[in-house]
């Protein structure tokens, strides 16, 4: 059988602390529940034949490139050794077009990172997984993708049994920032240069001979992620677990447990069950992609300059300009939001309003920006406040010198979607998956796939009846 899959596994050429072997865990009764034919076509794999391929899904069959990575990493602020507990590489696939991807497969079996964890995945968070990720690629934003979902067959214990699940994903490297914290804790300073490069050579390829790589690597990750925050931050996106293990080099998304996208607005929002105190709030995001960079830069500082001085500047430099660059894209993302196309001053202060009004009217995120976006005033809830109805003539005075009304909407249908995943609809989907109906699902990614398209059913756009606070999703499961 072939899938066109074509595998190497050039990460194996690190240092072996950077990795294990592994071996398989076989189950008996694997089943597809879901496949992205797309991601599968865009990739250079035949859908057809790698749906077959069930056994290659479900980590029944070994591949000569396969490995699990180690890497260690801030949970909630704390260090530890962790790695890939409950994953295993099958290897990387060279598209068609010399695109290097990783395809790893999660919630495959125990592995020498597994701390005693059982190395298994429920099929309920699988399923989050892949409509959360397929939504953030429709949406632009760089993001791990899901190519399947396998359910093993076997029962697993969390509160209670449940359905076990395997989720192929793909990614355009798995390297964290808490695979260099690993080098920098447990390697030399030899194998921290040699991650660097390997980073480089996958990521920033330009930047192979350059004298000043390593700074330069350093500033591609602080712009990479400063744009990834910024948008998720303009979708009302809430990760969940921002720990610098789950912060990619890449500047793709990952890891998409407990999060969700914000309904009512609040800057203070949080949806994980497990973040008591707030730290991963929508509004500290931001802070904590600084956070998370800083961890980065301080296990570079032996490869950025002769003296440790030195090396703090040139950090210091790269990480400053994180703040400018989130700013920018946040703050004109939030300009383009309102219809304005080249933000000037005063701008800023007209968003802030807007958010002002939003959070003290509960407003739903989207759907205030929808409602602007559909030119439906009257629906907004602070529509009737006098200073609702200020920011509104203030707003419309901004947008008069922008050309006709036509073009100001079509341009913000650009940048507001009219579909996000609500909580109600993603949980319906996982508990119809969980009895075995895949319908609901498949249904709502065929919405999600097309966010800007304002001509869908009403049902999705709805924020879902009201919801008791805190909603909350969970991770580790
Ligand atoms: P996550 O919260 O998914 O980013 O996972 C954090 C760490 O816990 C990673 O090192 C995972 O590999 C590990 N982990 C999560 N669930 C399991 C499990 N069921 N078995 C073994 N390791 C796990
Ligand atoms: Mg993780």
């Amino acid at each position: 059988m072939t899938t066109d899959l074509n595998f190497e596994a050039t990460y194996l050429e690190l240092h072996d602390m950077f990795y294990d072997r592994g071996s398989i865990y076989p189950v008996d009764n694997p089943t597809l529940a879901l496949f992205n034919d797309t991601l599968a076509t865009s990739i250079g794999l035949d859908a057809t034949s790698l749906k077959r391929d069930i056994d290659l899904l479900a980590g029944n069959r070994q591949t000569e490139t396969s490995f699990s990575q180690a890497y260690a990493g801030h949970q909630f602020g704390h260090f530890t050794m962790l790695g890939d507990g409950r994953a295993l590489m099958l290897g990387e696939h060279v598209t068609p077009d010399g695109t290097r991807v990783d395809v790893q497969l999660k919630g495959s079996g125990p592995t020498a990172y597994s701390r005693g964890g059982d190395g298994r995945a429920a099929l309920g968070p699988m399923i989050r997984e892949f409509i959360i990720s397929e939504a953030m690629h429709a949406l632009g934003i760089p993001t791990n993708r899901a190519l399947a979902v396998v359910q093993t067959g076997e029962a697993i214990m969390r509160q209670g049994p449940k359905h076990g699940a395997i989720l192929t994903r793909i990614a355009s490297s798995h390297l964290r920032v808490g695979t260099f914290q690993y080098a920098t804790a447990f390697g030399s300073i030899d194998d921290v240069t040699a991650l660097a490069d390997y980073a480089i050579g996958r990521h920033d390829s330009d930047l192979t001979d350059a004298p000043d790589r390593y700074e330069r690597f350093l500033g591609r990750v602080v712009e990479r992620q400063a744009k990834l925050i910024a948008n998720w931050q303009l979708v009302g996106f809430i990760h969940g677990v921002m720990n610098t293990d789950n912060m990619f080099i890449s500047g793709e998304g990952l890891d998409y447990g407990p999060c969700a996208f914000m309904d009512t607005y609040h800057p203070e929002t949080v949806f994980s069950s497990i973040d008591r105190e707030g730290r991963y709030a929508y509004a500290n995001q931001p802070y904590i992609g600084s956070w998370n960079l800083a961890r980065l830069a301080e296990t570079l500082l032996p490869l950025l300059g002769e003296t440790k001085e030195d090396a703090v500047d040139v950090a210091n430099r790269q990480l400053t300009r994180y703040t400018e660059l989130y700013k920018e894209a946040y703050f004109t993302g939030l300009a383009h939001k309102i219809g304005i196309d080249v933000r000037k001053d005063g701008d800023d202060a007209l968003t802030d309003e807007l958010l002002r009004l939003m959070m003290e009217t509960e407003s739903d995120y989207t759907n205030t920006f929808r409602s602007l976006t559909l030119g439906e005033i009257e629906s907004l809830p602070f529509a009737k406040r006098d200073d609702g109805k200020a920011w509104i003539d203030a707003w419309r005075k901004r947008l008069s010198d922008q050309g006709p009304d036509k073009d100001v909407r079509q341009f913000m249908r650009q940048h507001n979607p009219a579909v996000i995943p609500r909580n109600h609809h993603v949980e319906k989907a996982i508990q119809a998956a969980e009895r075995g109906d895949f319908g609901p699902t498949e249904a709502l990614l065929m919405i999600l796939r097309d966010p800007y398209n304002y001509d869908k059913p009403s049902e999705y756009v709805s924020a879902g009846p009201p919801r008791t606070y805190p909603y909350q999703t969970f991770c580790g499961t």
